[in-house]
C-alpha cells in the first residue's frame, strides 16, 4: 500500500498512552501507527515537539445558517472550528431559520452544509410542542438526536416544551431509540423572577445572573430525570453550571438511568466577575456563576463526574449586544467561543495536572461514543484521520486571530498556554 501522508515524531494521544510515533494515512483513514514509517513518493510532515490529538467533537454550536447567515454562517464557523482543532460538530436546530423541526428545514440544512462545512457534521432535531409527528421522519433522516428547551429558548420560532409535550417527546424519542438534549432551567422560575428585576428596572448583570439561579437549573434537572425514569428516554444535559446539578446527574447514572451531561469552556474558564471587563459578552443562559462555584466545577471535572466539554457557541449579529439601545435582559445571550474549546481543555489539564489523555477523552472519544459516532474520536487504525496538531506555545486571543464572524468575545484578550498549529480533517488539512 502507498500511504498519502506521514506525520513523523509527533507525540501521539491514544486512548491509553502517549508516545512518539509516525502516522500513516490512506484515503482519510489511519493505517498504521508505528515508532517509524519510512516510505518513497509519500507527503510527509515533521511533528517533533508537538502533540497530536484526535479532532475534537464539539456537539454544541449554534451557526444559524439558513435565516441567521449573518450573525455566523457555516463557512465562517466551520473554518472557525477548523482553527480550534475541531474535525466535527453538531449542530443546534436553533437559531436557524427555519429551526430544524421537520424534514425540509432539514435537507436545506444539509444542502448548505455540505456545499460550505470544511468539518464534518451531524444535526440535532428539534423538540417542539407541535412536532411529535415529525421525529420519526427526522430520526430516519439521520439527525443524531433532539433538543428541547425547558427554559424559553430566547428565539421566537423555537418553542420551549411544557410537561405534557416533553413526556410525550421523550416517549417517542425512546422509542426511536435517540438521545434528548436538554436545556434545562425552570421557565416557571425564571420568567418570575426575570419580570420582578425588569418590574424593579433591576437591569445590571447581577441582577440577571440572579434571575437565572442554579436552583432553576437543578428543578429542571430533577424534573428531566424523573421524566426520563418514567419514559426510559436517554437524556444529554446541555451546558451544566452548577456543581449541584452534576452530582444530581451523577447519582442517577449510578441508579442506571441512561443520562450524560457537559459543561462548557467558559463555565470552566470564567465567572461572574468577568462582566467587569466583557460585560454584555459574557451573558449566556445559565449564566456565569461566582468563583466559589467555578472551582467547584473544575473539581467534578477533575474527579470525572462531567462526561465532556463543548463550546455552546451561540454567536449574534453585534447590533443585538448593544447595551445603548437594549438593557441587559434584552441583550442577546450567548458566548462567541467555538475556536477555544480545546485549548481550554488543555489549560485546565495543565493547572490541575490532568494526563493529556484526559483532553483527548473530554473533547473527542466521550462525545463519539456517547453518540456513536464509529470512525471517529481517537487515533487508532481505521479511525478517521482526524487530527489536531497542538504545541506548548502561548496563544492569546486578538481580534486578529478570532476566526469567528464577529470578532466579539469573552475570550478576547484572553491567554492559552497552547496554540493549535494545524487541523487535519479525513488527512486533509483544514487549519
Ligand atoms: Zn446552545
Amino acid at each position: 500500500m502507498v500511504y498519502d501522508l506521514v506525520l513523523k515524531k509527533g507525540t501521539v494521544v491514544e486512548p491509553h498512552q502517549v508516545s512518539i510515533c509516525d502516522i500513516a494515512v490512506k484515503d482519510g483513514v489511519i493505517v498504521e501507527i508505528a515508532p517509524s514509517i519510512d516510505m518513497e513518493d509519500v507527503q510527509v510532515v515533521d511533528l517533533e515537539g508537538k502533540f497530536v490529538l484526535p479532532g475534537a467533537i464539539d456537539v454544541h454550536v449554534h451557526f444559524n445558517e439558513p435565516g441567521n447567515v449573518e450573525w455566523e454562517g457555516i463557512e465562517t464557523g466551520t473554518k472557525m472550528l477548523a482553527a480550534g482543532g475541531v474535525t466535527m460538530y453538531f449542530d443546534m436546530p436553533l437559531n436557524s431559520d427555519p429551526p430544524t423541526i421537520n424534514v425540509p428545514s432539514l435537507q436545506l440544512k444539509e444542502k448548505l452544509s455540505k456545499e460550505k462545512s470544511v468539518v464534518d457534521y451531524k444535526f440535532w432535531g428539534g423538540l417542539v410542542p407541535d412536532n411529535i409527528g415529525e421525529l420519526e421522519a427526522l430520526a430516519e433522516k439521520g439527525v443524531i438526536g433532539f433538543k428541547a428547551f425547558i427554559s424559553n429558548s430566547g428565539f421566537e420560532p423555537f418553542s420551549s416544551v411544557d410537561n405534557q409535550s416533553l413526556l410525550i417527546g421523550m416517549k417517542e424519542i425512546r422509542r426511536l431509540d435517540k438521545i434528548l438534549a436538554l436545556h434545562a432551567e425552570s421557565d416557571e422560575m425564571t420568567s418570575f423572577l426575570q419580570a420582578e428585576k425588569i418590574a424593579d428596572r433591576k437591569l445590571t448583570p447581577k441582577d440577571y445572573c440572579e434571575s437565572r439561579p442554579i436552583a432553576a437549573e437543578v428543578e429542571a434537572v430533577v424534573r428531566a430525570l424523573s421524566y426520563a425514569e418514567i419514559t426510559g428516554c436517554a437524556l444529554h444535559f446541555v451546558h451544566i453550571s452548577s456543581p449541584e446539578a452534576v452530582q444530581i446527574i451523577h447519582e442517577a447514572r449510578g441508579r442506571g438511568l441512561d443520562v450524560t451531561l457537559e459543561t462548557c469552556a467558559h463555565y470552566l474558564l470564567f465567572n461572574d466577575e468577568a462582566f467587569e471587563e466583557h460585560g454584555v459578552f459574557a451573558k449566556c443562559a445559565p449564566p456565569l456563576r461566582p468563583p466559589s462555584v467555578q472551582n467547584e466545577l473544575v473539581a467534578l471535572l477533575v474527579e470525572g463526574k462531567i462526561d465532556f466539554i463543548t463550546s455552546d457557541h451561540s454567536p449574534c449579529s453585534p447590533h443585538l449586544k448593544d447595551l445603548s439601545k437594549l438593557n441587559f435582559f434584552e441583550a442577546w445571550g450567548g458566548i462567541s467561543g467555538g475556536q477555544y474549546t480545546l485549548l481550554a481543555m488543555l489549560k485546565v489539564a495543565k493547572e490541575k495536572d490532568l494526563p493529556i489523555t484526559k483532553v483527548a477523552e473530554l473533547t473527542a472519544l466521550g462525545p463519539a461514543e456517547r453518540f456513536g459516532i464509529t470512525q471517529k474520536g481517537r487515533i487508532a487504525n481505521g479511525y478517521d484521520a482526524d487530527f489536531a496538531v497542538v504545541e506548548e506555545v502561548p496563544f492569546v486571543v486578538t481580534k486578529g486571530n478570532m476566526m469567528a464572524k464577529h470578532k466579539q468575545s469573552i475570550y478576547a484578550g484572553y491567554e492559552f498556554p497552547h496554540s493549535i498549529v494545524a487541523t487535519y480533517c479525513r488527512g486533509k488539512k483544514v487549519f
